[in-house]
């Protein structure tokens, strides 16, 4: 810490991604719930196409043609969108300007949670997730707080059903609840058919899973119209021209491509499926996962170890060192060779270990 840093910032507690070895060849990487496949080849297309004397001229800071393309992909009004550089943008936005009477969020749940809480010093209300790591809305009752739900959650990939969303809506309409749905197309329900009907709703995605392009840093965002202004004031206020030109002409192109979207999205739940029950075959422990990870208690050996060993044997996936999760890891779906390569690995460590 240097002597100038700002007194109210002396305690932050930065958020530690996971590993981005700077070669990835060597590495089977199941990590950080990036997607396997390449984007689509309209992106392709495009990039080879590029004329990059474009990028002389700021982008356009309203982002017109991407927000036009997902109004017309989620059937609500342009004036109801805002897109980020990456979700974790716009979450923070929505941390930094939205949570007026506070935060409540799950004990286990994304990790940038608590971290902007932190860094935006706002009081925070912890709610335990049940013992089968699951949300029980009537913990939220009562609560002032505006709430943040990952949905399907993070890093268990438990989905919790709109049902239950619109109860929590119902239940206090002066209270903002916050969708993160970075993980909803491979098989959960998304909550922006709701928006419509309740102005206490932000639903907030990224392109980085579903869409292939996490190196591309496009989120979005959808709720009422006067929530989306209070984003865009704070977005005006930090960094109009937040997304690059070619990102966001980028998303403009992955958008088109609904064919290559549906068919990766049903490659990842086919392969998470596959490992699941080879998993299960080895007597593993399985939380049920509408996400493209799953979080998978290991038989026979730790947590820890087992993340250890994986990684000495070039595969890397994400282990977290806290009480509830110390004893699972979480595994990213990639290819269905990966999944075969993360098997054949594990029964090596199993039979290293005397199982
Ligand atoms: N929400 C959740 C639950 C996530 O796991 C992630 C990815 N780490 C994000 C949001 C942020 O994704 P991005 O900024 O790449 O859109």
């Amino acid at each position: 810490m240097s002597r100038f840093l700002s007194e109210n910032l002396i305690n932050i507690k930065p958020y530690e991604p996971g590993e981005q070895p700077r070669s990835s060849e060597k590495w089977i990487k199941l990590n950080t719930n990036e997607s396997p496949f390449s984007p689509s080849k309209n992106v392709k297309n495009l990039i080879n196409n590029y004329d990059y004397s474009k990028l002389r001229l700021y982008p356009d800071p309203s982002c017109y043609s991407l927000i036009s393309k997902l109004s017309d992909e989620f059937k609500v009004n342009k004036s109801q969108i805002i897109v980020g550089n990456g979700s974790d943008e716009i979450l923070a936005f929505s941390f930094m300007g939205l949570c007026k009477n506070g935060a409540a969020f799950s004990d286990l749940t994304y990790g940038f949670y608590p971290v902007f809480s932190n860094l935006f010093n706002i009081k925070t209300k912890i709610v335990e997730l049940n013992n089968s790591f699951e949300i029980d809305i009537n913990d939220y009752k009562g609560l002032k707080e505006t709430i943040i739900i990952a949905n399907p959650n993070a890093p268990t990939g438990i989905e919790l059903s709109v049902k239950c969303i619109k109860k929590l809506l119902e239940s206090d309409k002066d209270r903002l609840v916050i969708i993160d749905e970075a993980y909803v197309d491979f098989g959960a329900e998304s909550s922006i058919k709701l928006v419509k009907e309740y102005d206490n709703l932000l639903v907030i995605g990224t392109f980085s899973k579903s869409r292939n392009l996490a190196g591309a840093r496009i989120g979005y965002a959808v709720a009422s119209e006067e929530i989306i202004a209070d984003l865009n004031a704070i977005k005006f206020s930090f960094n109009p021209y937040n997304l690059s030109s070619l990102s966001i002409d980028i998303g403009v192109e992955a958008l088109c491509d609904k064919e290559y979207f549906k068919s990766c999205i049903e490659q990842i739940v086919s392969n998470r499926e596959y490992l699941t029950n080879k998993l299960e075959d080895l007597g593993f422990e399985i939380v049920k996962s509408k996400a493209n990870f799953i979080f998978v208690r290991p038989l026979g050996i730790a947590g820890k170890k087992y993340y250890e060993r994986l990684k000495e044997k070039g595969v890397l996936v994400r282990y977290f060192d806290k009480t509830r999760t110390k004893d699972y890891v979480r595994i990213t779906i990639g290819t269905i060779k990966d999944c075969d390569i993360l098997i054949e690995m594990t029964k090596e460590i199993l039979s290293e270990v005397g199982r």
